[in-house]
């Protein structure tokens, strides 16, 4: 339970997602597991800087 819901933090700004706020999911070659804060669920507006850098993940998928 609790590890299903820390997949629900933003990856930059590390703020939890509220019911129904539009999320953006993006894949780094260079960070696969996330672990650098680079792959993984962002604010869509989070995500924008890292879409520099950051393949798409079946493109910009609204999660709700
Ligand atoms: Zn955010």
């Amino acid at each position: 339970m609790n590890d299903a819901r820390k997949r629900d933090r933003c990856q930059r700004c590390g703020s939890w997602f509220r019911d129904g706020e539009l999320r953006t999911r993006l894949y780094v070659a260079e960070d696969p597991s996330g672990e650098q804060g680079l792959s993984g669920v962002f604010h869509d507006e989070c995500a924008l800087p890292v879409w520099n850098f950051a393949v798409p993940d079946t493109a910009a998928i609204p999660l709700q």
